[in-house]
């Protein structure tokens, strides 16, 4: 299986890919997850990134388009892949059209999850998520076993700096502005579907498996 999962910041793209990529076996690849490592590296990229993530604005395609190609070409990717907040741009998904044929994988679906703005804000500022192993949790929604601390880890939880109000609304303005045609960019390729991403993480991954049957 080879999939993308479309959605605002806050739809729960990290939470359902997590669990598609253990429950199916495919390769979870976050554009986020890999940016935030960069920055904590604090490598040439990671400085770059910072620049921009701390703004609620999008890391310059090149940039986000190079890393990647680079992970699309690992081999654990030939079992299937699920991709988490890329492509964002229509730039980027005519990008990734490309690499795919490169690599000869296809495309088989690309699933809009849809949340209501307010749901979504309530979502992201109470996200806490783990910086050794990416996994994200919610204070209220979807809390840890034990306070504070990574249930697949153990390692302290931390907030996103970029989960602050005033950083959220920007996030999901630009979202809207640059990531709101690619609807329209997999809707007339035939691959995309929307499935509702309200209710618990379960009922959502429920709607997942019906969607993918
Ligand atoms: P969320 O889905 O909650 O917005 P992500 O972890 O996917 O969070 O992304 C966090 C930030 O990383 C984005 O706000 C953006 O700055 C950057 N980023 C992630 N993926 C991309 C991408 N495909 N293109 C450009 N920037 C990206
Ligand atoms: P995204 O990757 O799309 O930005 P996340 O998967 O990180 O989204 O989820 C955003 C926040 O909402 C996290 O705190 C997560 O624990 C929580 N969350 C995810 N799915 C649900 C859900 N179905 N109901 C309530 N909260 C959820
Ligand atoms: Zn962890």
């Amino acid at each position: 299986m080879h999939l993308v999962l479309l959605g605002p910041p806050g739809a729960g793209k990290g939470t359902q890919a997590a669990l598609l990529s253990r429950d199916l076996g495919l390769a979870h690849i976050s554009t986020g997850d890999m940016l935030r490592g960069a920055v904590q590296e604090g490598t040439d990229l990671g400085l770059l990134a910072r620049e921009y993530m701390d703004q609620g604005n999008l890391v310059p395609d090149d940039v986000v388009i190079g890393i990647t190609k680079e992970r699309l070409e690992a081999p654990d990717v030939q079992t299937g892949f699920v991709l988490d907040g890329f492509p964002r741009t229509v730039k980027q998904a005519e990008a990734l059209d490309e690499i795919l044929e490169d690599i000869g994988l296809p495309l088989d679906l690309v699933i809009n999850i849809k949340v209501p703005q307010s749901e979504l804000i309530r979502r992201m500022t109470g996200r806490r998520v783990c910086p050794k192993c990416g996994e994200s949790y919610h204070l209220v929604f979807n809390p840890p076993r034990s306070l504070g601390t990574c249930d697949q880890c153990g390692h302290d939880l931390h907030q996103r700096d970029d989960d602050k109000e005033t950083t959220v609304r920007q996030r999901l303005e630009v979202y809207e502005r640059e990531s709101g045609p690619l609807t329209d960019y997999y809707s007339d390729k035939g691959v995309l579907v929307s499935v509702d991403g309200t209710g618990t993480v379960e009922q959502v991954a429920d709607r997942l498996k019906l969607t993918l049957k």
